[in-house]
């Protein structure tokens, strides 16, 4: 079976210190990968990198049967193929909530404003924010702003979603909220590579778990095996400082 997405070796410098050194991944249709590692080891690098909001410095990034590293690819078209969510929210704050979710759709899917309007407020149910439609963003939680943000994500319809420690950035009573909708996402079985420092939820919601470290994803595999009998002592000791 060919991978949704696949990062072939990727190596990524900032000021000629290596930070992603080989990076080899693949996220197969409808799979959940969680992305787990130290502050600091280029997990944010390395979707910065899938989205094309970094240029890679070597390697390969395949989505589909399309190779989206190439320089000639329009990354435009490609970002809308694969939604972003950051740790602390980004929407913009001088449009309301339904215009953040509905832009999208208008500029990428060329919807008449009616259209992108009608879907953004499908979406804001969806993640169960229908009655802030016209509130701007700083009249939300935080919690609200991320689920917020994640409709926006997927007003494009993209094919995987990436996400940049979503919770991270929350007061602790915010994070189940933002937990649950990606929860009923994986469900419905949308395509996720998320980074992130929350154990029980990747261990419950991921498929698969991903260690990256010194630059290279260390070692890989379903959440039970990861994380209850790690193979590479660098996983294990990362693993301690969470238990
Ligand atoms: P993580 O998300 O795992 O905490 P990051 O990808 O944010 O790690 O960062 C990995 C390393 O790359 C860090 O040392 C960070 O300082 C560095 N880095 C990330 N982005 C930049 C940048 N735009 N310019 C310079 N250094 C960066
Ligand atoms: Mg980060």
């Amino acid at each position: 079976m060919s991978a949704l997405l696949r990062a072939e070796g990727l190596w990524k410098s900032f000021a000629g210190r290596p930070v992603l050194r080989g990076v080899d991944l693949t996220l197969d249709a409808h799979e959940v990968v969680a992305l787990i590692g130290s502050s600091g080891s280029g997990k944010s690098t390395l979707l910065r990198c899938l989205n094309l909001l970094e240029p890679i410095d070597d390697g390969r990034i395949v989505l589909g049967d399309e190779d989206i590293s190439d320089p000639r690819i329009d990354a435009n078209r490609i970002r809308s193929r694969l939604g972003i969510v950051f740790q602390s929210y980004n929407l913009f704050p001088h449009l309301s909530v339904l215009d953040n979710v509905a832009l999208a759709s208008r500029v990428v899917r060329r919807m008449p404003r009616a259209d992108a309007d009608a879907r953004g407020l499908a979406l804001l149910d969806r993640v169960g924010l229908a009655d802030k439609a016209k509130e701007h963003p700083d009249r939300l939680s935080g919690g609200q702003q991320q689920r917020a943000a994640i409709a926006r994500a997927i007003a494009t319809e993209p094919e995987v979603l990436l996400l940049d420690e979503i919770t991270s950035a929350l007061d602790p009573e915010l994070v189940g909220e933002v937990l649950e909708l990606v929860r009923d996402l994986a469900h419905e079985g949308t395509t996720i590579l998320m980074a992130t420092h929350e154990m029980a939820f990747a261990r419950d919601v991921a498929h698969r778990v991903a260690f990256l470290d010194g630059g290279t994803i260390v070692e890989e595999g379903p959440p039970g095996a990861i994380f209850s009998a790690p193979r590479e002592e660098r996983t294990r000791a990362f693993l301690t400082r969470f238990t």
